[in-house]
């Protein structure tokens, strides 16, 4: 049986096995690339490539912000099977994002190899857990692989950011939950105008993003940052949700108009929605992540069963000795 080859390349990797090559989450030239989600960490160089399989929600997500589109492209949905010479390539959610997959490729000779790209464990308001597959090599993210990232349950997090979001507003100042366009704003906005606030997206890339979640079937109420009466909004109480503080308080300005701006400006308080907010990096905010925690990816790891597995991303390597202390001979990839 020959070996498999993982090289880091770009955003992603170069897998290799027997005579079949594929690019991981990045673009190589006269080479097919599994991407797993259009995060602008996974999606370097694809213009050099030759073919890009993907799901209609991570083409979707990556049009919405971006004008080019890829010369060849398949889309493969969730469940099911791709084929190509020497290898089968199974699409399955990563509950990440929108659109966002694992693959399972299963070779001529019986190996089956499982590529996570970045993963969510847990169900969230708008996007579903992912679940392991058992497969001989694990490639997995480690994003949040070391122990001291272990977040409460996703009830405490959101009912901690309903609490902070109506006690500020009741305050009579205005909170400002910072979270990144494809995904996190999304789930934010969801929570939010579940609890009964409004809501004011801050980016048109939050927008541009929200059109595709809306065209998914998933119902997000909220007010754009350019609407004629926003101050009426802002006067009766909401909330902003934002994936660029420099950029919302320029379009704040431009539709409020200077004075007024001024005003508002000394009642924003800003928090962050990340996983970022606890452990070393400790930040004013709430623990609200699209990845899979420690425990997560430790669970997740022992469910795959593999006989080896490869850990990427910066905690790879505290990731690999757990994984190693747990019976899996763990590698990172760095
Ligand atoms: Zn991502």
């Amino acid at each position: 049986m020959p070996t498999v080859s993982l090289r880091k390349s770009g955003t992603g990797f170069l897998l290799k096995y027997g005579d079949v090559k594929l690019a991981l989450d990045t673009g190589i030239k006269g080479e097919t690339t599994l991407l797993s989600h259009s995060h602008s960490d996974h999606i370097g160089g694809l213009k050099n490539a030759r073919h890009i399989i993907a799901t209609k929600g991570t083409f979707d997500t990556w049009q919405a912000r971006r004008s080019n589109k890829f010369q060849s492209q398949t889309i493969i949905k969730h469940g099911d099977m791709f084929g190509q010479i020497g290898v089968n390539i199974t699409a399955l959610n990563a509950g990440h994002v929108l659109g966002s997959t694992m693959y399972l490729l299963e070779f001529n000779d019986g190996l089956k190899v499982l590529y996570t790209g970045d993963f969510n464990n847990v169900d969230s308001l708008v996007h579903k857990a992912a679940k392991p597959v058992e497969a001989d090599v694990l490639i997995t993210e480690a994003t949040y692989g070391t122990p001291q990232w272990v977040f409460p349950t996703r009830k405490t997090v959101y009912d901690n950011i309903m609490e902070t979001a109506k006690r500020v507003t009741d305050e009579g100042r205005i909170p400002i939950f910072h979270a990144y366009s494809l995904g996190k704003s999304q789930e934010a906005i969801a929570l939010l105008q579940s609890g009964g606030v409004r809501v004011i997206s801050g980016n048109t890339s939050i927008d541009k993003v929200c059109s595709v979640y809306k065209q998914y079937g998933i119902e997000l109420r909220h007010q754009t940052v350019r609407s004629h009466n926003l101050s009426e909004t802002l006067d009766e109480g909401a909330v902003i949700v934002s994936s660029s503080s420099r950029h919302t308080i320029d379009n704040l300005r431009r539709t409020l108009g200077k004075p007024a701006f001024g005003q508002y400006e000394a009642k924003f308080e800003y928090f962050n929605l990340s996983g970022w907010t606890i452990g070393k990096f400790r930040e004013r905010g709430f623990p609200l992540s699209a990845h899979s925690d420690f425990n997560g990816l430790l669970n997740f790891a022992k469910e795959v069963k593999p006989r080896v597995a490869y850990c990427f991303t910066e905690n790879g390597r505290t990731l690999s000795k757990h994984l190693s202390d747990n019976d899996i001979h763990a590698v990172p990839l760095e």
